[in-house]
């Protein structure tokens, strides 16, 4: 007998659930004809400041230009270099290849895949040997868990630093009682459809306290202008976020803390199920995480992923290969002794399906495939 299908993601659930609501909001903007910067732009700007308190948030076009956006506010240029983690997607790395700097790999710690800080020193250190001047820091809160900031922050103060959180994965999540949106000198994030707060396209937003550069990336947004619009005073982008998307996003805000509470009971069911069998995700003390991904890592990791497609779970792999083995981005060199864990992790790293509609029927088949894949007894026969 064929088994219903399991989705990876499951945003069809989540589009009956918004239902008519959504039609609507998108049918306003269709008849007010406001496409460009329209009012639901700067609605959802101001949903997403009182959502995070963050005093100044550009909505634009996506994730990759978010953190575009304020690498150019900060002038980013030949000869500096930029510290991000080897265990990422590329678009943290790619932006400062664009501005023609130079992106160091750190590595990350093997329990929270997260920037390692004993390794963003070494990788200082490797900046400053190569004849680069270091002048930013981009951690990566990877899978939905914010990056260890109180290390990070010491490091960048004493070393003058700033700052750019990647929270592409993880907007929505707190770091000991800190909203992301207000750490560092601003944080990023993207509303591709897959992430925890996500359209229907692309998206993204750049959050900051910084009046200054809240005001150079409202003028990059839109090709650098002045106030006056045709004399442009910098170069800029086409950097603007669609107002149909943005009234996607005002309404799937409204249900995203409750959201975020599903994702957290699904995780936390994973992980009690799961735990003696695997080694499950860990959320670092006084951390939230949206959970972008629920990420174990197993040593035989190909034989699993292919006895669950087998059986009908989808899994996938984030990510196969760390930014320094790939092809654009070997060239660019690593911290100090190198970024051994990245490389380990690439190897072992699996993740199961992850969304808020996930139901405790569907999740036991998974749970239960997991554990018969690994040789284990289902859960119930072993508390017999
Ligand atoms: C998705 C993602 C991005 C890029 O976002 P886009 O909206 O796809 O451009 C950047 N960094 C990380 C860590 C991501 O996961």
């Amino acid at each position: 007998m064929m088994s219903d299908s399991i989705a990876f993601i499951d945003l069809a659930a989540q589009r009956r659930r918004v239902g008519s609501r959504m039609d609507e909001a998108i049918l306003r903007v269709v008849n007010h004809g406001g496409y460009i910067m329209g009012p639901e732009v700067k609605q959802f700007e101001a949903d997403l400041s009182a959502f995070c308190g963050a005093k100044h948030v550009i909505s634009c076009a996506n994730g990759t230009d978010a953190l575009a956006l304020v690498l150019m506010a900060k002038s980013v240029k030949p000869g500096q270099a930029i510290l991000c983690p080897s265990f990422t997607f590329a678009a943290t790395a790619e932006v400062v290849a664009w501005l023609g700097a130079v992106p160091i790999f750190v590595d990350c710690l093997p329990e929270t895949f997260n920037m390692d800080p004993a390794s963003l020193e070494f990788g200082i250190n490797t900046a400053r040997q190569l004849g680069l001047k270091p002048v930013g820091v981009i951690p990566v809160d990877l899978f939905g868990q914010p990056a260890d900031y109180d290390a990070i922050e010491a490091i960048c103060a004493r070393e003058d630093l700033w700052i750019l959180c990647d929270a592409a994965q993880s907007f929505g999540a707190s770091y000991r009682g800190r909203k992301l949106g207000t750490i560092g000198a601003a944080t990023s994030t993207s509303f591709f459809p897959a992430k925890p707060l996500g359209c229907y396209g692309d998206g993204g937003a750049v959050f900051t306290n910084d009046d200054e550069l809240a005001a150079i990336m409202r003028s990059l947004r839109v090709h650098g202008q002045g106030s006056d619009k045709y004399d442009n005073v910098r170069i800029g982008m086409n950097g603007r976020l669609d107002t149909m998307q943005a009234a996607v996003l005002i309404e799937k805000l409204k249900i995203f803390p409750d959201e975020i509470a599903a994702r957290d009971r699904v995780a936390k069911r994973y992980n009690e199920m799961l735990g003696d069998v695997v080694a499950v995700p860990v959320v670092a003390e006084g951390n939230t995480s949206v959970w972008a991904q629920y990420t174990m890592r197993v040593p035989n990791r190909d034989a699993l992923a292919a006895a669950l497609k087998a059986k009908g779970v989808p899994t996938a792999i984030y990510y196969p290969k760390p930014l320094h083995q790939q092809t654009a981005y070997s060239k660019f060199p690593c911290a100090g002794n190198g970024v051994p864990v990245s490389e380990r992790l690439a190897g072992e790293v699996l993740s199961l399906p992850m969304h808020p509609y996930l139901e405790e029927a569907v999740q036991d088949r998974i749970i239960a495939a997991v554990r018969e894949a690994l040789g284990a007894e289902t859960r119930s026969q072993a508390a017999e």
